[in-house]
Formats: structure tokens, C-alpha cells, sequence
């Protein structure tokens, strides 16, 4: 059997810079070329009419275009909603599937992708961590979520687009940054045709701290979420054991700290209320005390829960009674709304298993 041609767009800039160079091509041509896959999303070499016939064929001849295709598809509509949450199944070139998830509300669309297929930290409570790790998406793929999710919009509502993107999908965002950077390039660059405001963007991470200062340092402009689900360093590993471990809490708030100084940003806290387990005035009287050392704001979301979980939705009361001990500490907290959680579309619940295609 012949070796599929690669991917060209699981190339970065760079490594199409390279890849033309070996062709004898110069370093511009990349750049246009990568412009016609990431702004006009040209489906063959042949819709490249910038470049001469000989370089296309040239093109074909080595690499191929390979879109993420749909092979399944689901939406589910909230009670007192009147737009549908979706959720798309996306297959990549080498079979392997991800899911993306389009949340609805009046005035957003926000796309939630994916940075990875499966994930190497295995929180206890996510069905995502259930699935193992395959491998990192590249920054195409991940550009091709958010492409697949626009199309939806625009099905829906044409001429609209997506407002928001958040990096809450499969996997560990900061655990795969080179191609999530890369990917939010495709998707901010001012004379391409998304050209989304990275301040539109969300990264959530579970406290990759050497990332997380990576950031500070980038000048990047995209919103951080922290995922602590936990004040109390044990409870925490208790939680997300792998996480936990590597990244200890001093050291976490350490760094939160110095990120929001240095970007200016408020970091927003994560924090996944189970029942009896972190949901008690203790609890929230240790987060207080970890969050009074930034800028930041609490968002409180209840667990959605996926098959075979220990772990219980905590009861409003005390939901309730955990939010007013925080905000009568002086924080900014919300509590997330869930969205999709009849289709396993709502946090922690993405996982390509057990997924029927259509038919
Ligand atoms: S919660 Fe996030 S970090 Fe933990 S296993 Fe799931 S995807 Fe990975």
C-alpha cells in the first residue's frame, strides 16, 4: 500500500517555509500558500491561482489537502434556550476523531475545541482522561475545528461567525502549546479572513505552571483559565492526581500571581463543585484564601456526569452557600451555566469512544 501524501496543513508557517526551500521555492511563496489553506481554505493545490501551474503541480505531487471531515453530528436544546448546542465528530487523515462542541447563547457563539486527542492527565471525573492518550493535534487541526464549528454558525445564521473560542475541549491545551500558539495565529492574523481578537480566546489549562509563564512572557493577549477544582493540596491531588503532583499549588499560585501581574489580565479560576467532596464552607473558605494572592474571578460549575462516576452533582443549596462565602470575601464569582450535557458536550464529558457514525 502507498504512503498517504502528508497533510500540508498539519505544516507550520516554519516548516512550510522549509518545505518550499527543499522545492527551490522562496520563503513568500510559503506565506502565500499558507494564506490560501488557513484565510480561503482552498480545498486543492488548483484553487491556488497566485502560483504558476508548474509549482502546483509540484505541490500535488508531495503533499495533499486534507480537511477534517464530519462523521457524526448531535445538538441538544437547553430548556429555556432558544439556540441548540452542538457537538461535531471530526475524523483526521490518520482515522483518529475529535470533538468539538458550538455553545449558543444570544449574543456569543462560542467554539469549544480540542488540543489533543484523549489526554495523558486522566482526571478521574472526565471522560476525555478515561480515553488515554493518542497524540497532540497539530495547529491545522485545531484551525480546522474552529472552521467545521463556523460552518455550523453560518448554516444556522448566515453572514455570522464565531465570537469566541475556548481551548476546553479533549486535552491539555498547554501540554500541546507550539500548536495551539500556532493555531491561534491562523486564527488572529489581521489580513486573514477570521482575524478573531485574541482577547476572544480562552485557554484552560490545569496549571501547566511552565506554560503558563511562557504565556506571561509572549504578549499574547488570550484570556487564562486555571482549572484548581481545589485549595487543599491533597484534596486537589485527590482529584486530578497527575496534574496535581506535577504542579504543586505554591508553586501554581506563584505563578498566577506573577502572570496576572506581568499581562495586567485577571486569571479566572475553575473550579468543579462535587458533591461532598469540595463543596463544603471549608472548602470555599481555603479557595478564598489561595485567590486573595491575584487578579482573578471564580467561576463555580456544577459536574456533569458521565458513566460509571463516583462523583455526584453538587446540591444548589450549597452551591449557593459557597458562592456568597466567596463573594462575602470580596471575589468576582459566576457560576458557569452548562450547556449540552444530554449529548456528553458539556465539560469533562468529551470522549470520541462509544460515539455511533450516522446510518
Ligand atoms: S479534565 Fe482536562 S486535564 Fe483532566 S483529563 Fe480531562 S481533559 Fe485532561
Amino acid at each position: 500500500m502507498t504512503k498517504p501524501l502528508q497533510n500540508i496543513t498539519d505544516l507550520t508557517l516554519k516548516e512550510l517555509q522549509q518545505a518550499l526551500s527543499v522545492l527551490g521555492e522562496p520563503s513568500f511563496r510559503a506565506t502565500q500558500i499558507h494564506q490560501w489553506l488557513f484565510s480561503h481554505r482552498a480545498a486543492t493545490f488548483d484553487e491556488m491561482t497566485i502560483l504558476s501551474l508548474a509549482l502546483r503541480k509540484k505541490l500535488a505531487e508531495s503533499f495533499s489537502i486534507h480537511p477534517l471531515s464530519a462523521v457524526n453530528y448531535q445538538e441538544c436544546l437547553e430548556e429555556g434556550c432558544e439556540n441548540p448546542t452542538q457537538k461535531i465528530l471530526l475524523e483526521l487523515q490518520d482515522g483518529n476523531q475529535v470533538e468539538s462542541v458550538l455553545i449558543a447563547s444570544e449574543n456569543r457563539m462560542t467554539g469549544c475545541v480540542s488540543s489533543q486527542i484523549g489526554c495523558p492527565l486522566q482526571c478521574p471525573f472526565c471522560a476525555t482522561g478515561r480515553m488515554g492518550f493518542r497524540r497532540n493535534l497539530t495547529a491545522g487541526e485545531i484551525t480546522g475545528q474552529v472552521y467545521a464549528l463556523n460552518d455550523l454558525v453560518a448554516a444556522r445564521e448566515p453572514g455570522k461567525a464565531l465570537t469566541n473560542i475556548v481551548f476546553m475541549g479533549m486535552g491539555e491545551p498547554l501540554l500541546n502549546t507550539d500548536n495551539v500558539i500556532e493555531a491561534i495565529e491562523n486564527l488572529t492574523t489581521r489580513n486573514y479572513r477570521f482575524c478573531l481578537s485574541q482577547k476572544r480566546i480562552t485557554i484552560s489549562t490545569v496549571g501547566v505552571i511552565p506554560e503558563i509563564q511562557r504565556l506571561a512572557k509572549s504578549g499574547m493577549k488570550t484570556k487564562l483559565a486555571v482549572s484548581l477544582h481545589s485549595a487543599d493540596q491533597q484534596k486537589r491531588e485527590s482529584l486530578m492526581p497527575i496534574a496535581a503532583r506535577q504542579y504543586p499549588l505554591a508553586e501554581l499560585g506563584k505563578a498566577l500571581s506573577e502572570y496576572s501581574s506581568s499581562t495586567g489580565m485577571p486569571v479566572t479560576i475553575v473550579y468543579l463543585l462535587l458533591r461532598g467532596i469540595n463543596d463544603s464552607l471549608d472548602d470555599a473558605k481555603i479557595l478564598a484564601k489561595f485567590s486573595k494572592t491575584f487578579l482573578c474571578k471564580i467561576n463555580l460549575i456544577d459536574y456533569n456526569s458521565i458513566n460509571n462516576s463516583k462523583f455526584k452533582t453538587v446540591y444548589s443549596a450549597a452551591r449557593e452557600l459557597f458562592q456568597q462565602y466567596l463573594m462575602n470575601a470580596g471575589l468576582h464569582v459566576t457560576v458557569r451555566k452548562s450547556y449540552g450535557t444530554n449529548i456528553n458536550a458539556a465539560c469533562g464529558q468529551l470522549a470520541t469512544v462509544g460515539i455511533q457514525n450516522p446510518q
